[in-house]
């Protein structure tokens, strides 16, 4: 095994190995630009140390070989007395964890090289404020000694020289500084600062593998959804110096705008400066464009350069440099970060330019960024506080009321408040005022916080882990710096940004949106760029996908705006949705009819209603098929709560107020009232216990059909029949069901077809799915009940309850209620399919959960063959997208 690797034998695709920096300088020494030469020493070194404690035993002599090699090119040796070669010692991993790791520069200057390098840049200060920056970052990293001591003597000799920055200290100072230095470094870390440059070198790299594993770059990680077990490679580089007059400086740039896409020259260069000060905001830095002012060859051969690599990478890159003395280095390349919108922009802007094709264009973009475009935002225009900014938990602009208790959110929202819920972290006793508040806001916590976590599931706008907030619950108010915000003031949170502001900041529709709703027209004039780019990018997918989607919609409204969002049919509509309201009191009659004819009076005052609600459905999806699942949850949702009732009837007792409807209604619930009822009387149960039930229900589906048709109309209705476990609870449902339509068809005199197929959502029904297509001419996976029942995990509590612990213990990455389990639930899904069809080869598939409008279960449910994923009218473009990318 090789643990070294020269800057000329990588490559770009060895992120694993040599980690994106690592990998990227190879690809650019091998492009042929100007990177000050190195080596990488891998990832797989890192996992020994870590794993063993040690580096591995081949490390040492490899390392050696590669230095002899790089000292030979430079013709100077690391910390050559009379001239030293210096080198940098950088962290780098696979995926980018800015700040996050170790980093030391300068390594090989000591009390004698220290000279040299003097003599050698002709620049004392600059060799002494080299050395004084070696030691500082050195016994902080390296040695464990707190950075503070180094800053405190620092200010302490600027204020001797009346200094306003360190610029102003010369040679003479921070000779004397360096004295300093190493004296905190003796009496804090227990030795002396090494004096052998090998030694530093050989310490740095030991600092950079250990640092993978300190706290913070472990809480980023797992915030980040990155694996633990990676490791980092370390890379080492010959040094160039930006801070050896004003010939020289240091900068970043952009191949385009990454906010924007637009492109241009972007990025900033401070003069005479190294790396960190960039990066510290010590000195202000000026537009990358006036370096063609200041270094005009510098600029050419940046911009020339920055062409290259567009074309190579075929991307966005963002790229780190440093001039030396007129001489432009290459520090770093990377296929850079970019807002949501300029990712779509971007990647129509790289096929037109001809770099890519349509099918990779659509790798360049994703579900979860078209999701956050269609988030309502603030008014970049509109002026507001900042107030500070934590974790981007949950998009979403919410503006509301402060408020710092869950009881108080609800009283308020009830009162017809918003409100945004603040507390330092929330449980699960927080639950009824998240649902209550716009949003919530917590100064504790990452993105896998509980918080976090419940507003995701909810759709609520969250920020957490503010840090600079001062939440005070008791007081009910919170301090950030000296605003103090109390109960009652208004607050906006922003949950794409993770920025609070004070006071109410103005929302806009997202014009991705208003395009979809056909407010905003792709090729006006005056369209926006995002618009435009989000259509082109629409039309790539649905050109491309094999999956068709649907929407999850119960009414005309829905399913209106489910087509305009480019739905190609319902997928569900969920009929208990049509029993709230007014129409709830029939159905308390119909469950507690005590006669035949009472509740055939219950279902006659039903049967209209229904039906009504069919017709204005099947007329808004005219065309499109219409999948009707008949009554599914238990029937006390539909009576009135059993505590509440049980003291309304107590208290009448006690006023010796008898009445007769109360006590029978309680004794109703009573009797149907279930310790387990998501596993009672629901679904397909209820219609083989409730005489009638069904039948009402496909009476009003065909009769509606019928006049849809009458009204030359073409209404594809589609019969679904909820929680079936085995094929004898289908057959008696379809027999039933066959014989109403029958009825409707000799009626009418209308020639009706309407199929009939049942959903999949319990483990026996996967496993029987084979038997189950005798009498389905359609499955529909309810993956939210299938999800359900193979976990064992209640649907309505264990996301509040324990799933933070699992998140946080790896025991998943993500709920699975929200992507689907492809290891179980998905294993199911799979076999459901290729027994159903090989019973019924045109058996019809698709799936109505959450899951259908979630990315990675979308490509999952593509490579599975589904004929199509329904999800909510707001999920559509989103699956539609995910669709298109699976099928590229
Ligand atoms: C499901 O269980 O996945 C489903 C779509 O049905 P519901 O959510 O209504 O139980
Ligand atoms: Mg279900």
């Amino acid at each position: 095994q090789k643990f070294v690797y020269d800057f000329t034998e990588g490559n770009k695709d060895l992120k694993g190995l040599l980690g994106g920096k690592g990998a990227n300088l190879a690809e650019m020494t091998n492009l042929g630009l100007p990177v000050p030469p190195g080596f990488t020493i891998t990832s797989e070194a890192c996992k020994v140390y870590l794993a063993t404690g040690t580096e591995p035993a081949a490390l040492r002599d490899e390392v050696s070989a590669h230095l002899d090699a790089l000292e030979s090119a430079m013709g100077k040796k690391l910390g050559q007395a009379d001239d030293p070669l210096l080198v940098s010692v950088r962290s780098g991993a696979k995926f980018s964890m800015p700040g996050m790791m170790d980093t030391v520069l300068n390594i090989g200057l000591s009390d004698k090289s220290v000279a040299g390098l003097a003599k050698q840049s002709g620049d004392e200060r600059f060799a002494w404020d080299s050395y004084r920056r070696l030691i500082q970052m050195f016994g902080k990293t390296v040695l464990g000694v707190d950075g503070d001591h180094f800053e405190e003597a620092l200010e302490d000799a600027k204020r001797a020289k009346k200094a306003a920055t360190d610029i102003d200290l010369d040679a003479a100072d921070l000779k004397k500084l360096v004295k300093q230095f190493k004296k905190i470094v003796t009496r804090d870390a227990g030795r002396d600062f090494p004096q052998d440059p090998r030694e530093q070198m050989d310490l740095a790299i030991r600092s950079v593998f250990e640092s993978w594993n300190t706290d913070r770059a472990k809480l980023y990680r797992r915030q980040e959804r990155i694996p633990g077990d990676l490791g980092t490679a370390v890379n080492i580089c010959s040094m160039v110096f930006g801070n050896l007059g004003p010939d020289s400086g240091t900068g970043v740039a952009f191949t385009r705008d990454p906010a924007s896409g637009h492109q241009g020259v972007y990025g900033d260069y401070l003069q005479n400066a190294q790396g960190e000060d960039v990066v510290a905001g010590i000195r202000n830095t000026v537009p990358l464009a006036d370096l063609e002012t200041i270094d005009k060859k510098s600029y050419d051969r940046l911009m020339q350069i920055m062409e290259i690599l567009e074309t190579h990478y075929r991307d966005l890159c963002d790229i780190e440099f440093t001039i030396e003395r007129g001489e432009l280095w290459m520090l770093q390349t990377r296929v850079g970060k970019r807002t949501a919108g300029a990712a779509f922009r971007i990647a129509t802007q790289l096929v037109d330019q001809g770099l890519i094709d349509e099918a990779e264009a659509l790798q360049r973009v994703n579900g979860a960024q078209l999701a956050q475009l269609m988030f309502p935002r603030f008014d970049d225009g509109a002026k507001a506080e900042l107030l500070g900014r934590g974790i981007a938990a949950s998009p979403g602009a919410a503006v509301g009321k402060a408020v710092f208790d869950s009881y108080t959110a609800v009283k308020w929202s009830r009162s017809g408040e918003r409100v945004i819920l603040i507390r330092r972290e929330t449980n699960p006793d927080d639950l009824d005022g998240m649902l209550a508040a716009e949003g919530i806001l917590t100064s504790r916590g990452g993105k896998t916080s509980h918080a976090a976590v419940v507003a995701r599931g909810m759709g609520k706008t969250c920020v957490c882990g503010a840090e600079e907030l001062e939440v005070d619950t008791k007081r009910r108010r919170m301090t950030v710096g000296k605003t103090v915000i109390e109960e009652g003031d208004l607050v906006s949170v922003d949950g794409s940004t993770g920025k609070v502001y004070l006071g109410e900041v103005p929302v806009v529709p997202s014009p991705v949106v208003e395009y979809f709703e056909g407010r905003m027209h792709a090729g006006a004039d005056d369209a926006d760029e995002l618009v435009e780019a989000v259509h082109r990018m629409m039309a790539y997918a649905d050109r491309r996908r094999r999956l068709r989607v649907r929407a999850n919609a119960d009414n005309a409204e829905d399913a209106l705006r489910a087509r305009r969002f480019g739905a190609q049919g319902i997928g569900l509509c969920r009929t208990e949705h049509m029993f709230l309201g007014e129409r709830r009191a029939m159905v308390e009659r119909l469950i507690l009819a005590d006669t035949d004819d009472e509740r055939d009076q219950a279902l006659k005052t039903l049967l209209p209603l229904q039906k009504k609600d069919f017709v204005e459905l099947f007329e808004a999806m005219d065309g499109l098929p219409v999948t009707v699942r008949l009554l599914d949850p238990p029937l006390h949702e539909f009576l009135p709560d059993i505590t509440e009732l049980s003291v309304r009837v107590a208290l009448a007792e006690s006023r010796e107020d008898h009445n007769e409807n109360d006590l029978r209604l309680l004794q109703a619930v009573h009797k149907l009232h279930e310790q387990n009822p998501m596993l009672g009387l629901r679904g397909v149960r209820l219609g083989l216990v409730i005489p009638g039930l069904f039948a009402m229900q496909v009476r009003a589906i065909a009769e509606a059909a019928a006049e849809r048709k009458h009204a030359k109309g073409d209404p594809r209705a589609e019969i679904m029949i909820p929680l079936v476990g085995t094929v004898q609870e289908l057959e008696i449902v379809r027999d039933e069901a066959e014989q109403v339509i029958a009825e409707v068809r000799k009626a009418t005199g209308i020639d009706l077809r309407l199929s009939l197929g049942t959903m999949i959502e319990l483990p026996r029904a996967a496993l029987t799915a084979g038997q189950i297509a005798e009498a389905a001419e359609f499955f529909s996976f309810g993956t939210n009940d299938l999800t359900q029942t193979v976990w064992g995990f209640s649907r309505d509590d264990v996301e509040a309850s324990f799933f933070t612990a699992y998140l946080e213990k790896g025991i998943f990455g993500v709920s699975p209620f929200e992507t689907i389990d492809m290891d179980g639930v998905g294993a199911l899904v799979r076999s459901a399919c290729e027994a159903g069809r090989k019973t019924r080869p045109d058996l019809k598939l698709g799936i109505c959960g959450e899951h259908g409008g979630d990315p990675e279960s979308v490509h999952f449910f593509h490579q599975v063959g589904l004929d199509y994923v329904s999800c909510s009218p707001f999920r559509i473009p989103v699956a539609r997208l995910e669709a298109g990318r699976a099928a590229a």
